[in-house]
């Protein structure tokens, strides 16, 4: 089933790549460069999932997080970290910042789609189980 699907990256090689491989599976894709403008784009429309950078210009990742989380109209949309942060605890931070799940970039474009697809279906703490970690 297609998806109205928002990606937050400022990476805009990244931006290119998510999108093309979420539109090829037949979703809606609407992007955001930095926080501000993804809280923006929240206020404005409903989405079925957000795909989120964590670091990120003007308001990071876990900034976005903590406002969808505290806003009772977005804290149930399925939130996705795409992030390059692979120190120990970063995960655990991600997670407690409001993420559902996590991915570590580099993408995997064969993976990328279906683990965004499994999020939108299913519990949190099921996709949670799929993610890879670093
Ligand atoms: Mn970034």
């Amino acid at each position: 089933m297609p998806a109205r699907i928002l990606v937050v990256e400022d990476n805009s090689l990244n931006l290119k790549l998510m999108t093309y491989l979420l539109k090829a599976r037949g979703h809606e894709t609407w992007t955001a460069g930095d926080g501000i403008e993804a809280l923006r784009l929240l206020q404005a429309t409903t989405f079925d999932i957000v795909v989120c950078d964590v670091q990120l210009p003007v308001m990071d990742g876990f900034e976005v997080a903590r406002w969808m989380k505290c806003d009772s109209s977005l804290a149930r949309i399925p939130l996705l970290a795409v992030t390059a942060l692979a120190m120990v605890g970063d995960r655990d931070r991600i997670l407690k910042a409001g993420f559902d799940a996590y991915l570590a970039k580099p993408i995997v474009p064969r993976e990328f789609a279906r683990e965004v697809e499994a999020l939108i279906a299913g519990p949190p703490a099921a996709a949670r189980d799929k993610v890879r970690s670093v």
